[in-house]
């Protein structure tokens, strides 16, 4: 899931006080930010009530099956159109993505709730841990399911590095290091810890990325 934390409040009030906003439409996500408890029906009550005791009209709000989702957003959107309408700007208790989609539903100015912290996760409630960087060229059928990219600070395919000390990673010196997970998973399952995992396709991490399935059905 993406994990989404709460952004620096008067960051959001900035936002709002650099277009003279008096009105605000919330929206939430029913997805990521409900599961990480940032942007579901308790943390939209929530910022309602701060925004209305800084001195601002809520105009209503709304959490929609999946914030990412263009469709669903304008649906969403449209069910609460007056609310969005009375509303000088729409506030957006979601991940980036989300917040993007709301902004090309909406012809109100849109601004982040949230700040989205990586791609992770869920260890147990309210512990997140980050697991992918959407590199676009996974490694992960070599590393017996670690992530080296983005789980060893180095971001190295090949390790460990010199710098490990006693199975720990010198950076996040209260973690094992990723090589020694990935090496000690290997083994257990019988396999080779050995191979060397070629330097990475970068032409494949093209941003801005983009994937259209109905293309593929021709094919
Ligand atoms: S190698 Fe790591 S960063 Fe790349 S796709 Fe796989 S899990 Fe994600
Ligand atoms: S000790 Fe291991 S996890 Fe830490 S930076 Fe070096 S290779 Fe990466």
């Amino acid at each position: 899931m993406i994990v989404t934390k709460p952004r620096d409040w008067a960051r959001i009030k900035a936002n709002l006080e650099s277009i003279d906003a008096k009105s605000v439409f919330l929206m939430g996500c029913g997805q990521c930010a409900t599961v990480a408890h940032t942007g579901g029906e308790k943390e939209l009550a929530v910022a309602k009530a701060r925004l209305e005791a800084d001195g601002y009209q809520v105009t209503g709000w709304a959490v929609g099956e999946v914030a990412c989702h263009l469709g669903g957003t304008k649906l969403e959107t449209r069910k609460h159109f007056g609310s969005v309408d009375a509303a000088d700007a729409v506030v957006v208790l979601a991940c980036g993505a989300g917040v993007q989609t709301v902004a090309d539903a909406v012809k109100k100015p849109v601004f982040p709730g949230l700040e989205s912290a990586f791609l992770g996760t869920v260890l147990r409630s309210g512990v997140y841990e980050e697991r992918c960087q959407t590199c676009g060229d996974c490694v992960l059928d070599l590393t017996a399911g670690i992530c080296p990219v983005t789980t060893c600070p180095k971001g190295l395919l090949n390790g460990p590095c010199g710098g490990m000390w006693n199975g720990m990673c010198e950076v996040q010196t209260d973690r094992e290091c990723t090589h020694v997970r990935i090496k000690r998973r290997l083994a257990e399952q019988g396999r080779s810890a050995t191979r060397v995992i070629p330097a990475k396709d970068n032409s494949v991490k093209l941003k801005p990325g983009s994937i259209n399935t109905r293309e593929r059905k021709g094919q």
